[in-house]
């Protein structure tokens, strides 16, 4: 009568969205103030105010058809030069407006990328800790997701272990750097060694290997991080960029796949791409959005506040005994739990109001995540119930 695996998808709560939902009860129990809710990843910095001051000019002097109407399928071909001129003037490219399809997101760009690439019986690579969706997106073009155990000392990449997860199957790779849920990024040798091993594995299997590289934290690396742009290293990659986290725009739903021109068969990965976007219903992205990042490509994100809420948390749980590997980007925080079932674990911590997700969501037993894009104030206030919580297991 009806897909049982779509039923499953709309009406299985995730546990984040879970932890939240307790989070709102709770809150009207004992008051907003005394809820510490590290569960999800919604940017708390506001919109930066030359994209609020774009978007209204645009809708004050664009002409309608323009901001209102449809676009071509892969965007508004003056947005994509422009966007393809700042990646060019940051990342010594030579990407053009041709390189770039414009989309909903990176949950878009990528789901995109699985379904253009995906022929059956093909396989991704992730390495764990992983945001959970890639999971139904590779599975809803009918992929298999293959998980990398993570190698929990720096969150960068075991290579004993990825080799051994490489078959002929594989189709491609995803890299998301600046990590969620780790905060880790990789380094330039580690995406090196990375392009190393891919570039000698298509040669033995004799096909393309792809890098989906998604970027929605590209902009928030802390000083003395800098994250190594994947084409540069490797050719066989499509870029997933997204405004939601550098914009604070995660609800206008717009971002854009890079496909380079040096992409094996360019002309059939970015047609197929094409074909992909339309049978997922994505007419084009939003066009009012796609004016808005158009004009304000490559202007600087204000990170000052991940920056400071980072070291607040990550000092504030080192005192309190906890085991973590600094964040070097994003927002997240991935430390120790305090036992080995980390389901336990954030229970526990929910007598404390606090709102942890477990890492085995994140393919990383034994963790827990923290989003740290909450008021500065509700990091402080929640360090002493960390030390409660943390003490409680002394006991
Ligand atoms: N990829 C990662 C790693 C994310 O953390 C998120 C959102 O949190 C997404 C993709 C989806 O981002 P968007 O809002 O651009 O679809």
């Amino acid at each position: 009568m009806i897909s049982q695996k779509m039923y499953e998808l709309g009406t299985k709560k995730s546990t984040i969205r879970t932890i939240f939902e307790f989070g709102r009860k709770r809150a009207a129990e004992v008051g907003e103030e005394n809820v510490f809710d590290f569960s999800l990843g919604n940017p708390n910095v506001p919109t930066p105010e030359y994209v609020r001051d774009a978007a209204v000019d645009i809708l004050l002097h664009v002409e309608p058809s323009a901001v209102n109407g449809y676009t071509v399928a892969p965007g508004n071909p003056q947005v994509r030069e422009a966007i393809a001129k700042s990646i060019n003037d940051r990342f010594g490219t030579h990407f053009a407006g041709k390189n770039l399809f414009m989309t909903c997101g990176a949950a878009a760009a990528i789901t995109i990328s699985f379904k253009a690439l995906a022929e059956p019986g093909d396989e991704f690579m992730v390495v764990a800790p992983f945001f959970p969706e890639y999971q139904c997106f590779v599975e809803s073009v009918g992929a298999k997701l293959v998980v990398v155990p993570a190698q929990t000392e720096d969150f960068q990449i075991n290579f004993d272990a990825f080799e051994a997860c490489l078959t002929p199957h594989t189709k491609g790779v995803i890299v998301n750097s600046p990590n969620n849920p780790s905060g880790a990024i990789y380094s330039e040798e580690t995406i090196e060694r990375l392009a190393d091993l891919l570039r000698r594995k298509e040669e033995e299997y004799g096909h393309s290997i792809f890098i989906i590289a998604d970027e929605p934290y590209r902009e928030i690396a802390y000083e003395g991080y800098t994250v190594p742009y994947v084409p540069n290293y490797y050719k066989d990659t499509l870029v997933c960029y997204s405004y939601s986290k550098s914009f604070s725009l995660p609800g206008e739903r717009i971002g854009y796949i890079v496909v380079p021109d040096e992409v094996a068969d360019f002309g059939k990965v970015y047609g197929a791409i094409a074909g992909a976007a339309r049978v997922l219903t994505h007419v084009n992205a939003p066009s009012l959005w796609q004016l808005v990042v158009g004009r304000c490509a490559g202007k600087p994100s204000d990170i000052s506040t991940y920056v400071k809420n980072g070291q607040l948390l990550y000092n504030g749980l080192i005192e309190a005994g906890f085991t973590c590997v600094k964040p070097q980007g994003a927002f997240y925080l991935f430390p120790k739990a305090l036992e080995e079932d980390d389901y336990a674990f954030c229970e526990r911590a929910k007598q404390f109001d606090l709102l942890l997700v477990p890492g085995t969501d994140f393919g990383c037993p034994g963790y827990f995540r923290a989003a740290y894009c909450i008021k500065t104030e509700t990091i402080e206030r929640s360090l002493p119930k960390f030390k409660e919580l943390a003490a409680s297991y002394q006991k």
